[in-house]
């Protein structure tokens, strides 16, 4: 007796629709053997499919027991019916359902990768199945490319390839002609030989001489079952019954490997829905983009804060004053190497000068104003100057270099500056400028002098780089004690009357000891000379080594520009006025990398602080109410993003569902479907960010404002962080999208 390979006992089925109850299925009990070839007929609705559909696995029943080789079925869980539509069952769909978008070959090659075959053997067998099929050099055409009966050849082919024990047909040979329809029913005759096959045919004519068995079903029973023609004995080379599912040994690398292979062909075949994912995708990621880069913007409070001019005059977010650690002097090899620091736009060794204004337009920085009193004791015409703007503010030379400059040089000698202009010609021309330090001198003084244009820059710009030495002479602190001019000595009170701290000007006409200064308000000594007293002191107010004496000339009239000035020559500058150089400025690239190049000069034995930070004070609750909505709007549109991401991608994604249904009709784990789509998605991703990277420097480069303002956030944490937003998203995406397809593929 010849082995029994599917006993049905009593199996009934019903389909469950809203308006009625069909039940395609009524206590059916077959038992079918090894080298049968089964032939299942009966008029339309009568069952045959959905009998065929249950041997085959691909749908369930409601009563009765259904035993596969001797092993009841009860007790299986889905995976154990993958296993069986992947192991035992060859299935010819009566809709061929085959995926359209693969081609020939792939449709036959996917049912063998998922059995476990080598990809390369996998090819060699269904290039062999599509020849006896007569689809040879069909290989590569779609599948929906083919006609009805190449589409059912394929079909055939896929489920004869599988090389399996139990071959189910529905109607094979419904779309052929009849000449073709007989060579599939030869072929499957052959095949019956070593197998079972169960075939449902409307034409039973065409089946007659072939067949072993004619089933008749009529309204869900059988209502005949007949031997037809003498099956041939063949046993000995029947096909092995797998008892183990090969694939149930394959680890999780594996069945990455077989998604990621059906992502990347899913990708191949359907470029068109690549690219509507990818786009899709890419919006979402531009948009995360922006929003990511206005938190991070945003999450910086200092910008909603009012500015306070007493210790930096100069408002400008991307600078940072210096010191070294130790409180010494910074060299010039030092500030070459700060230089160096990333995002370090330059070094400014002349610290204290960037906090003064200059004015050289007269009627734009500045205006001269007539006939108001100055002082009670001077004349009623005098001539006053007024400042106007605020907004320039000197620099040195050590700012730039040879290569910034389009003619001329760089300033040499203390009077030399260079700046931009479109007209050559200013080049060695003199210029009147004013210098205000409105932070640090009295009220209403300034200094004045005639500068001779050495250079002109390549680029516009309204700065001025002036020489290191005037700027250094400028921003000579004089209010920490250090140098102090002292005379009248009180011999009661053992003091000197005048100590003022005096801010120094170099007066080349001056011999070397001399010193000049106005009249000093009451305590004004006569015209004529007075010997001075030179102390240096230390922060302390202590004295420092021992005091000199020397000649004074008090001027007759009063310095243009202020009485706080002391006319010196330059040897007795270089003498007692020594710029400590302990402080330096940094200007960097952008305010978002304060924090980053403070971390790192930290790191090379510098402190460094802000001046905007640092200038900072109370709130500005307009600003602050900004920037709460601007962080509010990016945080609901990134969750917006989610939603958006979430819905129409997972909807977007229905129009797989179909292909997945094969894919679980040929046996597929259902652990395989699921990963298809994270390892399809997670590369339309990966290439959507890769995509706005590049559209954010582009845009960075041609000049958006928001995106090069956003894009300075942009470190290596705001780029990881900007990839998992976008992964996480799509990762939940997927996760939704399959619980969505789970329940349609088990409906
Ligand atoms: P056959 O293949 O013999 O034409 P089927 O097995 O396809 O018949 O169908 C048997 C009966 O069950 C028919 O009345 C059909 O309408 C019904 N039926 C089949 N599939 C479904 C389904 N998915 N939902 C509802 N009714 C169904
Ligand atoms: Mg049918």
């Amino acid at each position: 007796m010849e082995k029994v390979r599917i006993e049905l006992q009593n199996i009934s089925k019903s389909y469950y629709s809203e308006t009625a109850v069909t039940q395609a299925l009524r206590k059916v009990s077959l038992t079918f053997r090894m080298g049968e070839f089964v032939a299942i007929t009966g008029e339309s609705g009568s069952g045959k499919s959905t009998l065929l559909n249950i041997i085959g696995g691909m749908d369930t029943f409601d009563e009765g027991e259904m035993l596969v080789d001797g092993e009841a079925t009860f007790q299986y869980d889905d995976e154990d019916w993958e296993s069986y539509r992947r192991t035992k069952i060859g299935y010819v769909f009566q809709d061929y359902s085959l995926i359209g978008h693969y081609t020939a070959l792939d449709n036959i090659v996917s049912a063998l990768v998922i059995m476990g075959q080598d990809t390369e053997d996998a090819k060699k067998i269904a290039m062999d199945y599509l020849a006896q099929v007569g689809l040879a050099g069909y290989e590569t055409h779609r599948a929906s490319e083919l006609s009805s009966g190449q589409k059912q050849r394929l079909s055939i082919a896929r489920a004869l390839a599988k090389n399996t024990g139990i071959i189910v047909a529905d109607e094979p040979t419904g779309n052929l002609d009849s000449e073709t329809g007989t060579q599939i029913i030869q072929l499957l005759k052959e095949l019956s030989k070593e197998r079972l096959v169960i075939m449902v045919t409307h034409n039973y004519d065409q089946a007659e001489d072939y067949v072993t068995r004619k089933i008749r079903l009529h309204d869900g029973q059988i209502i005949s079952d007949v031997q037809v023609n003498q099956e041939e004995d063949s046993l000995d080379n029947s096909v092995p019954v797998i008892t183990e599912d090969p694939t149930n040994k394959m680890d999780f690398k594996w069945q990455c490997k077989i998604a990621s292979m059906f992502a990347s062909r899913n990708r191949k075949s359907q470029k068109g829905r690549a690219f509507l994912f990818t786009s899709f995708l890419f919006v979402i990621s531009v948009a995360s983009f922006v929003f990511i880069g206005e938190l991070l913007m945003n999450q910086d409070d200092y910008a909603t804060r009012s500015y306070s001019q007493t210790a930096f005059y100069k408002q400008d977010n991307t600078r940072l004053v210096l010191k070294k650690s130790d409180g010494t002097g910074i060299t010039a090899d030092e500030l070459e190497e700060i230089s160096k620091v990333s995002n370090v736009k330059m070094v400014e060794s002349c610290d204290y000068a960037n906090d003064i204004n200059f004015y050289i337009n007269e009627g734009v920085d500045y205006e001269y104003q007539y006939g108001e009193q100055r002082r009670r004791d001077q004349a009623d015409d005098i001539k006053r100057v007024a400042f106007l703007k605020e907004d320039k503010f000197m620099m040195s030379s050590d700012c730039i270099d040879d290569d910034d400059l389009a003619f001329g040089r760089l300033p040499e000698n203390r009077n030399e500056i260079v700046l931009y202009s479109e007209d050559e010609d200013v080049l060695d021309t003199e210029k009147l400028i004013y210098f205000v330090a409105h932070n640090i001198w009295e009220q209403g003084e300034y200094y004045m002098t005639n500068v001779k244009i050495v250079g002109i820059l390549k680029e516009k710009t309204e700065q001025i780089y002036f020489s290191n030495d005037l700027c250094k002479m400028l921003s000579m602190h004089m209010d920490s004690g250090i140098f102090r001019i002292l005379y009248n000595y009180d011999h009661d009170l053992k003091d000197y009357r005048m100590k003022p701290a005096l801010i120094p000007i170099i007066n080349e006409n001056l011999a070397d000891n001399e010193v000049r200064v106005s009249g000093l308000m009451e305590d004004q000594p006569p015209n004529g000379e007075l010997e001075y007293t030179w102390q240096n002191y230390d922060e302390e107010g202590e004295p420092l080594g021992e005091a000199s004496k020397g000649k004074v000339i008090v001027r007759e009239d009063r310095h243009e520009s202020t009485e706080w000035f002391v006319e010196v020559s330059e040897s007795f500058f270089d003498q007692y006025y020594q710029y400590d150089g302990t402080q330096a400025t940094v200007y960097i690239t952008s305010y978002a990398k304060t924090d980053s190049v403070i971390r790192k000069l930290k790191s090379m034995g510098y402190e460094a602080i802000s001046t905007y930070r640092a200038s900072m004070t109370d709130y500005i609750s307009e600003l602050v109410n900004q920037r709460l909505i601007i962080i509010g709007i990016s945080a609901f549109g990134l969750f917006a993003l989610l939603l958006a991401e979430i819905l129409i991608l997972r909807s977007l994604m229905k129009i797989r569902i179909k292909d997945y249904f094969v894919l679980k009709f040929i046996g597929m784990k259902m652990q395989i479907i699921k990963k298809i789509s994270y390892f399809e998605m997670a590369g339309y991703a990966l290439w959507a960010m890769v995509f706005t990277v590049i559209l954010m420097w582009i845009l960075r480069y041609v000049g958006i404002p928001i995106i090069q303002n956003i894009m300075w956030y942009y470190d290596i944490g705001a780029y990881l962080l900007f990839a998992l937003y976008n992964m996480v998203l799509v990762m939940l995406t997927v996760a939704f999208f399959n619980r969505l397809l789970k329940g349609r593929l088990n409906a």
